[in-house]
């Protein structure tokens, strides 16, 4: 029996494999495809957890192609839905979606070639499955049933969607046929819900690490708006072919923040939920076809966006919780090289959030959320732990690729710095917020602290030699640090704390990181593990733009011809001939077909023009 089980499996593994590199051109599974694969096989149901980026598409598909019959891939994002198939029609795989966004003639189409057993994925929303599986003929054969998004189910979760909770018939209608359920959301509660919810049978539980470890995670004291822009261009320009989002915290902002990196002459798109669904569309066409480099939305963007190649995530301001945040920096470096994320911080946008938390619903818990957003904003030691722990995810070495590793603060005496802080917040019988304080240390002659007589104490003026961007920067290490308080509930004004009389009465010392803000690139970039060598930047520029050339002829995105690692691949290896392209990562037997004489033609082209230019 256990020999005969043995055999069985590496019989299922090397068919499995073959089909990866087949249809994707993949040579090797990432770790728990293979296993929660050989489940499905076996007609277990699973569940899956895996970040954004984790492969979790491959882990239903690749069976899909293994098993006889159709595999019904529900998903609640008809954007997402038309994405896939088009994306597997790409690699050759017989995909087709139904749902309401297509015209009757289009859904009978479809229903017709599924009668006749050419469908091996089909994406259906879950309103129209469950109209749609009553009408199924009792033989109808379906290999298995895939949940994306299954977090939509639970209560619990962030994103619940109440059509998702009959999905529970599927079982009672198909007792036999697996289910396997996959999400990229965490956290244990929403986990043990998704199983009870859909009644799976003992299921097979994968839980992945929820490291990105190719995302670099930069948080920067708001420097001001001038220098704000500067550092957004500078990332955007470090990757002139590529693309990236811009967080803003409202409408407004998004629309304002565009503006600005117009003016600077980057191609951008705004995306919020106050345009008209035709505007929110193009936004996100121009977005994924790579017509704009940059697209400045609110939180309201991004969910079914499978773009792999974002290369930046910026957030203009703190987000409201680290699920979010989490959630939205996934959304870049999908394809495993290095991409960044790069936030923006500063107190302000906290006493912003506090009162977004206090309106809402669930105060005490978007509060405490926001607190733990805010300690991360601040921390000094490596972020990712941070990130991993908040995740239940044991971690016990520093990351080496977040702006602590990489840059650790330097440190400086900042007794005297603090004391003319404190002295300034208890001249003015702690009546001050941030802004005021920074102008009375400043010798602002603004007309409200000339009318309070704040010009006439001791302390005015008294930190000159400062900005007011490195004030704001150690007043909120001052904060960090217990040694004054924001008084929420008193027009945000500033009070001292007992450890900060103790500062100034000259009874402790205080220590702070020193300010620093420089718009270079950060230093010692760490390259994700995959990139062997350095491809030659001119040649990865020619291969997108063909790249975009041929999307456009074929009606699809750049991406669904090929990945960027696909492309920077080709820039290492530049093959001319047919069988070396088909060697490359991410081209499969299909895709060798249809693109490799453009391919192969620009190399070729390209290596001449090289060695004559020598
Ligand atoms: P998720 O749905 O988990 O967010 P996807 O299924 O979209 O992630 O996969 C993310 C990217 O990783 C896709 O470009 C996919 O083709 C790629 N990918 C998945 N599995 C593998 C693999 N075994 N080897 C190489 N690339 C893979
Ligand atoms: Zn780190």
């Amino acid at each position: 029996m256990s020999t005969h089980s043995v055999e069985k499996k590496t019989h299922i593994d090397i068919n499995a494999l073959s089909l990866l590199k087949r249809f994707f051109g993949y040579d090797a599974f990432r770790p728990r495809q293979l296993d929660i694969i050989r489940s499905i096989c076996s007609g277990k149901d699973c569940v899956v957890l895996m970040p954004t980026g984790g492969g979790k598409s491959i882990c239903y598909q690749i069976p899909a192609l293994m098993q006889s019959g159709m595999a019904v891939v529900i998903s609640p994002l008809i954007a997402l839905m038309n994405d896939q198939v088009q994306a597997l029609q790409a690699n050759g795989i017989p995909a087709a979606a139904l749902h309401s966004n297509q015209s009757d003639a289009q859904n009978a189409n479809v229903i017709d070639a599924i009668r006749h057993g050419n469908i091996k994925l089909l994406y259906i929303s879950p309103e129209r499955l469950l109209i749609d599986m009553e009408h199924w003929p009792e033989n109808t054969n379906i290999s298995l049933f895939a949940i994306d998004e299954a977090h939509c189910i639970s209560q619990w979760g962030h994103d619940f969607r109440p059509e998702y909770t009959q999905l529970h018939k599927i079982k009672e209608r198909f007792p036999s046929v697996p289910v396997i359920a996959l999400t990229a959301t965490a956290d244990k509660l929403t986990r043990t819900d998704i199983a009870t919810q859909l009644r799976l049978k003992s299921p097979d539980i994968y839980i992945s690490s929820f490291d990105r470890p190719n995302i670099s995670l930069t948080v920067k004291q708001n420097p001001g708006k001038a220098l704000k822009i500067q550092a957004i261009c500078r990332l955007i320009e470090r990757y002139p072919d590529d693309s990236g989002i811009v967080y803003c915290i409202s409408r407004k902002a998004t629309e304002e923040m565009a503006l600005e990196l117009s003016i600077k002459g980057h191609k951008v798109a705004v995306y919020h939920a106050g345009l008209s669904p035709a505007k929110r569309d193009e936004a996100q066409r121009a977005f994924i076809q790579g017509d704009v480099q940059v697209i400045c939305a609110t939180i309201a963007f991004g969910m079914g966006i499978d773009k792999s190649n974002i290369r930046y995530v910026v957030h203009n301001n703190l987000p409201r919780n680290i699920e979010g945040y989490y959630q939205e920096i996934g959304r870049a470096g999908r394809d495993g090289l290095p991409a960044e994320a790069l936030m923006f911080y500063s107190i302000a946008d906290v006493i912003t959030l506090r009162s977004f938390a206090d309106e809402s619903g669930q105060q005490s818990i978007n509060l405490e959320k926001l607190e733990r957003m805010r300690e991360f904003a601040e921390a000094a030691v490596c972020r990712r732990r941070i990130l991993l722990s908040y995740f239940s995810e044991p971690c016990n070495s520093d990351c080496g690729n977040c702006d602590v590793c990489l840059q650790p603060p330097l440190r400086i005496d900042g007794t005297i710095i603090t004391q003319k802080a404190l002295s300034a917040i208890a001249r003015t019988q702690e009546k001050i917020g941030i802004s005021m304080l920074i102008d009375i240390l400043r010798g602002s002659n603004k007309s409200d602290l000339i009318s309070r007589g704040y010009d006439k104490i001791k302390t005015y003026a008294a930190g000159r030699d400062l900005s007011a961007v490195e004030w704001r920067a150690y007043i909120s290490q001052m904060l960090q640090l217990g040694l004054i308080e924001i008084a929420y509930d008193q027009n945000n004004h500033l009070t001292i704390t007992n450890q900060g009389r103790k500062v100034l009465s000259g009874q402790s010392n205080v220590t702070l990181a020193k300010f620093l803000f420089d718009n270079k690139p950060t230093p010692k970039q760490k390259k994700a593990p995959s990139t062997k060598a350095n491809a030659d930047a001119s040649l990865v520029s020619r291969l997108k733009a063909l790249r975009k050339d041929i999307a456009k002829i074929q009606g699809i995105a750049p991406y669904m011809v090929f990945s960027d690692k696909t492309l920077q691949e080709i820039a290492i290896h530049q093959p001319t001939d047919k069988s070396t392209f088909a060697e490359i990562y991410g081209v499969g037997e299909y895709k060798t077909e249809r693109y490799w004489e453009h391919f192969t033609r620009l190399i070729r082209l390209w290596k001449q023009n090289n060695i004559q230019g020598l």
